[in-house]
């Protein structure tokens, strides 16, 4: 099939009065590794049981491999869901556990054994069959999970923040290992997560979402580069916003005057500025240069003093106060063998960038 695996039309959900998801419309390809990003409360886990039958939409269509889904219960969906939680049985042994994923499916003894041998070869449990699930760590528990869930052999597998229990570490193990198990198993993944550099380290494409809406979806990549509103540039990465009314646009350059820091330039995302708007200039720290001193004024340039340089072994973060701007602008400096730091807190300092990395987000 060449279509999307996944395909949301118009989906609402209102409990009582409140509405937790807003005309949400998408595709999902299948083989992806797609995550549902955003904070708590916005409907991640909503619309991922949505798309389990777990939950049934108020209004709009979901679409799963080809079939429209209204009306098929859970259990005859081709999905399968990982819980925070992992939801094992601690009295079982690894096996048992994981063939407990396939006891509705009604397959000969030896099928069910050897799709279970396949599945702890796939989460590296290989030895530990035979293990009560009590003795088991966090991270072995979780591999049990996500070993039952694909024993069935989903086309998708849906994943409710599965490493939110772990420690960082840990957790960041298991992040390279569920990306490589994504990528040889080939089903794709629907993935719910808070924490956007897990998001970045694990996703084909992310949507960004917040109050029951998707606010953008794009790649790791495009979310970085050209967020498309204040709340995603905010919500991935950190983000300087210089204020500033526009005077100019051509096409999407847009040039603008920051209220005592001369003219900034900046990209918008798709339609161009009005004339007169109050947006943001938006930089990345790490697109900012800084040099010693007060340099000749002009586009892009703003004059400030050091606050404070945080040295991260493999870069340093300034802070630069800058007169006029409420926040100190963020500078993001990698520290290549043997270069001296760029001055020391108090220096006044340029900081200058390309305009090409400066993007207009509405105010
Ligand atoms: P979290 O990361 O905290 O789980 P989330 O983004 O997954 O958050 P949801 O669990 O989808 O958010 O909840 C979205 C909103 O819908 C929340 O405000 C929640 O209180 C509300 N909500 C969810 N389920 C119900 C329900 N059964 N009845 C009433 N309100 C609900």
């Amino acid at each position: 099939m060449n279509g999307p695996i996944i395909r949301l039309e118009g989906v609402e959900k209102v409990f009582g009065e409140f509405r937790a998801l807003k005309d949400i419309t998408f595709d999902i390809a299948p083989g992806e590794f797609f995550s549902l990003l955003g904070a708590s409360g916005c409907g991640k886990t909503t619309l991922l049981r949505i798309l389990a039958g777990i939950e049934q939409p108020t209004r709009g269509e979901v679409t799963i491999d080809g079939k429209p889904m209204a009306g098929v219960p859970a259990n005859k969906r081709p999905t399968n869901m990982v819980f925070q939680s992992y939801a094992i049985f601690p009295h079982l042994t690894v096996r048992e556990n994981i063939g407990y994923g396939l006891v509705y499916q009604k397959l000969a003894k030896a099928e069910a054994k050897a799709r279970t041998d396949e599945a702890i070869e796939l989460v590296k449990l290989a030895g530990l069959g035979e293990r009560s699930a009590h003795q088991l760590s966090g991270g072995q528990r979780q591999r049990v999970a996500l070993a039952r869930a694909l024993v069935c052999r989903p086309k998708v597998l849906l994943l409710d923040e599965p490493l939110s229990a772990l420690d960082k570490k840990l957790r960041e193990e298991m992040q390279q290992e569920l990306r490589s198990l994504q990528r040889t198993v080939g089903i794709t993944f629907v993935f719910v997560t808070h924490d956007q550099e897990e998001a970045l380290t694990l996703s084909d494409r992310i949507a960004v979402m917040s109050g029951g809406r998707v606010l953008q979806i794009d790649t790791p990549q495009g979310l970085y580069e050209r967020p498309n509103c204040l709340d995603v540039a905010g919500f991935v990465g950190t983000m300087n916003l210089f204020p500033a009314k526009v005077t100019r646009a051509e096409g999407s350059r847009t040039v603008a005057n920051g209220a005592g820091m001369g003219e900034l330039v900046g990209h918008s995302h798709d339609r161009p500025s009005a004339v007169g708007a109050a947006v943001f200039i938006a930089v990345r720290p790490e697109k900012i240069v800084i040099e010693v001193g007060a340099n000749m004024p002009g586009l892009n340039r703003l004059v400030g003093r050091i606050s404070s340089i945080s040295y991260l072994g493999d870069r340093s973060h300034y802070l630069v106060e800058v007169e006029g701007l409420a926040e100190p602008v963020a500078v993001y400096l990698s520290n290549p063998a043997g270069r001296a730091l760029h001055g020391a807190a108090g220096a006044e300092v340029t900081l200058s960038w390309d305009e090409t990395s400066a993007l207009v987000l509405e105010r």
